[in-house]
């Protein structure tokens, strides 16, 4: 059996490595340079973000498990138990808040090892193909499955595979939705002297997080990861780089208390048209069509963020492992 996965976040990438477990031949297709999605890490100048998500919780057992796993292969650390709010307060609340090695992507990285993973592939056609599903990609590749799995924000998925899945489902998936959020990384020439651990929590408007690369330690120079609020994001979406690195910097230098702007020495911005899920879909993956089997996952189904795409995909896994046990 062979599945063919668009989608190299962490979802995608534990899919696979379960098929693969269970003897199945997989390919997984990405339109970015490389492997993670939204566990994403830059560089600008001498300077390393983290742009996407900033850390990790892990809640249940079953995450526990994986995530003890990445930490003893040293892909993932744990980085504090709790960020200073708005007002420089610390809560600790015990849980630890983990973080990729040498950013995000070390995570997605160890787990994309030994797996057949085609990063610069942007899929564009789905369609029937024999007993199976043909995958497109802008490049000329074309790709063949038994089963197709769908990792991306499903309203990207959706745009793929529109005409396969019957009406009544595309309805469900089209209730599903995301908040955007427009980042900027700015590189410092002196220190951003956030209060330990090197992130500030203020989840709200207009500025959601600020986290400093540097004391995280994933950077070797100073450098910010700011995030804006939902509402400031969607109203700021199209801005240019140069209006959305104005006004992120004074918004910075406004939550800090401090002139941030004076010590930039490079930026650069990045826009996340889906970031955090804000209308699930309660299980864990969903059969858009039984057979051939073709499934939607991603940390919009079941619970968000990391730990709900990691689940996700391992969920979906195994449904497509039954599927075809139950077949044959
Ligand atoms: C700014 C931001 C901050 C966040 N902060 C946190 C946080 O602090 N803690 C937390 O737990 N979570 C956080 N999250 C959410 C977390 O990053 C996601 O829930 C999780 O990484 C989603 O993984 P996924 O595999 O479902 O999707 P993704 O990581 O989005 O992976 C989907 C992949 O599909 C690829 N793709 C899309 N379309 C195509 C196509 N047509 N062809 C080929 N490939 C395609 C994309 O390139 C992407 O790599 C944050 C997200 C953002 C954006």
């Amino acid at each position: 059996m062979r599945c063919v996965i668009v989608g190299a976040g962490m979802s995608g990438l534990l899919a696979a490595r379960s098929l693969e477990r269970a003897g199945w031949e997989t390919v997984v297709l990405d339109k970015g340079r490389g492997v993670g999605g939204r566990m994403a890490t830059r560089r600008v100048g001498d300077g390393v973000f983290d742009h996407g998500a900033q850390f990790f919780t892990a809640r249940g057992d079953e995450f526990k498990k994986l995530v003890e796993e990445w930490t003893g292969a040293g892909a993932a650390v744990e980085w504090s138990r709790g960020f200073a709010d708005a007002d420089g307060e610390r809560p600790s609340d015990g849980h630890p808040r983990y973080r990729g090695a040498s950013g995000m992507t070390s995570i997605p990285k160890h787990l994309a090892e030994g797996l057949d993973v085609r990063a610069g592939e942007r899929a564009v056609h789905v369609l029937r193909s024999g007993t199976g599903w043909e995958v497109r990609c802008e490049s000329g590749l074309s790709e063949y499955g038994d089963a197709l799995l769908l990792t991306a924000p499903v309203p990207q998925s959706l745009a793929l595979v529109g005409g396969i899945v019957p009406t009544y489902k595309r309805e469900d998936l089209r209730r599903i939705s995301y908040d955007p959020c427009v980042a900027l990384m700015a590189l410092l020439d002196g220190s951003a002297n956030l209060p330990e651990p090197g992130g500030v929590q203020i989840k709200g408007e207009p500025l959601d997080w600020i986290s400093d690369n540097e004391r995280k330690g994933v950077s070797e120079a100073p450098a910010i990861t700011i995030h804006a609020g939902p509402k400031w994001s969607r109203t700021h979406f199209g801005d240019s780089d140069d209006e959305t690195t104005a006004a992120l910097l004074e918004l910075a230098g406004e939550a800090l208390g401090k002139n941030v702007a004076s010590k930039v020495v490079g930026t650069s911005v990045a826009r996340w048209r889906y970031s955090w899920v804000t209308e699930n879909h309660t299980e864990r993956y969903f059969v858009g069509v039984e057979s051939p089997p073709l499934v939607f996952a991603g940390d919009a189904f079941g619970s968000p963020k990391v730990e709900g795409a990691s689940l996700s995909g391992l969920a979906a896994a195994e449904w497509l492992g039954a599927a075809h046990a139950e077949s044959g």
